[in-house]
C-alpha cells in the first residue's frame, strides 16, 4: 500500500479554517481509495514568527525535506511586514526545493457565474515558471531621494530554466490528453529576455513534441483573447510574471479566489512539491468562519494527483463540481449563506457518497 508523508502548514487568517476542511476530505480519501497518509502539522505562521522572530526554524527546509508533498494554507498578518511572510517562508521553500513549476488549472465549474457572457466550457491549465524570470533579487535602487533616483531589476533567464519548464508543460499535455501548447511573449518589445523565452521554448517543442501543436502570442494580446475566447486554450506556458498576471486573470473569469487551487511542483521529484490555494489569509473575513474552502480542497486533489493518486483526485474534483452544481451550499463569495464547515461537509459527503476502490473490493 502507498504511504505518503505529508507536511501541512496551514498558516494565518483563513488559512486553518480551509485546510481543517481539506484535511476531512483527505482522511476521507485514505479511507477509501486504499492509501496511507502520515499527516505532519508545522505551526510556522506570523504568531510564530512574533514568538520566535523568524517564519520557519533555522533547520525548517531541512524538516521538511523528507515529506513526499506540502500542503500549504495562507499566510499574511497585519502584524508582520509581507515580504517576511513571503520572502521567509514561501519563497525559501519554492526555491529550496526547485518548485519550478506553477500550474494554475482554470475551469468553469457548473453554477458559478462568471463575469463572462460565455464562461462555459473553460478548461485549460497555465504552466508558470516559477523560479527565475522577472522576480529576481539582481537590481536594486539608486539615488535614493535624489531627482534623478532609480531603480534597475534585472530579469534572468537561462536556457535550462526555459527548456525545463517547457518539458514540463509538454509532458503535462501528452500524459493527460491535451494537445496544443500556448506560449505567452513579449518579444516584439525588443526584450533579451524573452527573445530567449521564445528561441527555446520553439525548439523544445519542435525537436521533442512535435505532436503537440504550438502557438504564440504576445501576452497583451494573450489577456485579451483570455477574455474573448477562453475555450480555445489548453496548456499556456508563460514566465514568471507573465504567468503571474495570466493565472490571476484566468481566476477571475471563472469565478475568483475562493475556488482556485494551485501547485508548486518539483516535476523529477526530487524535492516536495507544494500546494496551495491561490489566494491569500483573507484577513478581512478571518475568524468569521465564512472562508471558501473549495481551493484548498481542489489543492489537497492537485496534491494528490502530483503523488500519482489520480482516482482519488478526480473523486475530489467531481464532488466539489457536484455540490456547486446543485447550488444549496455555497458560501458568500459565490452567492450563497454556508459556513466553511457547511461548505466543506457538503463536499465531504458527496465526496463519500461516490463509489471507492475499497467497496468495489
Ligand atoms: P486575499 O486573497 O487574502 O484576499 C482578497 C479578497 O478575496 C478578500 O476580500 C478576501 O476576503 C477574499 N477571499 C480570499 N480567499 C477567499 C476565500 N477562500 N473565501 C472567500 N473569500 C476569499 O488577498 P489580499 O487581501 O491581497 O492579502 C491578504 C494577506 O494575504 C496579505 O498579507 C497578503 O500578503 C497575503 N497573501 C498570501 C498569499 C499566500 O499565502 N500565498 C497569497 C496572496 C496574499
Ligand atoms: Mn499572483
Amino acid at each position: 500500500m502507498a504511504d505518503y508523508k505529508i507536511a501541512v502548514i496551514a498558516g494565518d487568517g483563513i488559512g486553518p479554517e480551509v485546510m481543517g476542511e481539506a484535511l476531512q476530505v483527505l482522511r476521507a480519501a485514505e479511507e477509501s481509495e486504499g492509501f496511507s497518509l502520515q499527516i505532519e502539522e508545522f505551526p510556522w505562521n506570523s504568531e510564530y514568527w512574533l514568538e520566535h522572530g523568524r517564519m520557519m526554524p533555522e533547520d525548517g527546509l531541512e524538516q521538511l525535506r523528507s515529506f513526499d508533498a506540502i500542503l500549504f494554507g495562507a499566510i499574511g498578518d497585519a502584524r508582520v511586514p509581507d515580504d517576511i511572510t513571503i520572502w521567509e517562508l514561501i519563497m525559501p521553500i519554492r526555491k529550496g526545493f526547485h518548485q519550478y513549476v506553477n500550474f494554475r488549472p482554470v475551469k468553469s465549474l457548473p453554477g458559478i457565474q462568471t463575469p463572462l457572457a460565455n464562461g462555459d466550457g473553460i478548461d485549460f491549465v497555465i504552466f508558470r515558471e516559477n523560479a527565475e524570470g522577472e522576480y529576481s533579487d539582481s537590481g536594486g535602487r539608486l539615488y535614493a531621494g535624489q531627482e534623478g533616483e532609480m531603480a534597475v531589476q534585472n530579469t534572468i533567464m537561462t536556457r535550462a530554466g526555459i527548456e525545463r519548464i517547457t518539458r514540463a508543460a509538454c509532458r503535462y499535455a501528452e500524459e493527460n490528453g491535451r494537445t496544443k501548447i500556448t506560449s505567452a511573449t513579449k518579444s516584439n518589445a525588443v526584450i533579451h529576455a524573452n527573445k530567449l523565452w521564445d528561441e527555446h521554448v520553439q525548439r523544445v517543442v519542435s525537436e521533442e513534441f512535435g505532436d503537440l501543436e504550438f502557438e504564440q502570442y504576445y501576452v497583451d494580446a494573450l489577456a485579451a483573447y483570455f477574455v474573448q475566447r477562453p475555450q480555445s486554450f489548453d496548456v499556456v506556458l508563460a514566465s514568471n510574471l507573465f504567468g503571474d498576471i495570466l493565472s490571476d486573470l484566468g481566476s477571475g473569469l471563472v469565478g475568483g479566489l475562493g475556488l482556485s487551487p494551485s501547485g508548486n511542483i518539483n516535476p523529477e521529484k526530487d524535492y516536495p512539491s507544494m500546494f496551495e490555494p491561490v489566494h491569500g489569509s483573507a484577513p478581512d473575513i478571518a475568524g468569521k468562519g465564512i472562508a471558501n474552502p473549495v481551493a484548498q480542497i481542489w489543492s489537497t486533489a492537485l496534491m494528490l494527483e502530483h503523488l500519482g493518486e489520480k482516482r482519488a483526485a478526480e473523486r475530489i474534483v467531481g464532488a466539489i463540481e457536484e455540490v456547486l452544481a446543485k447550488g444549496k451550499v455555497r458560501t458568500r463569495d459565490i452567492g450563497g449563506e454556508a459556513t466553511t464547515i457547511e461548505m466543506g461537509g457538503a463536499i465531504l459527503e458527496a465526496f463519500n457518497k461516490q463509489e471507492s476502490a475499497v467497496t468495489e473490493g
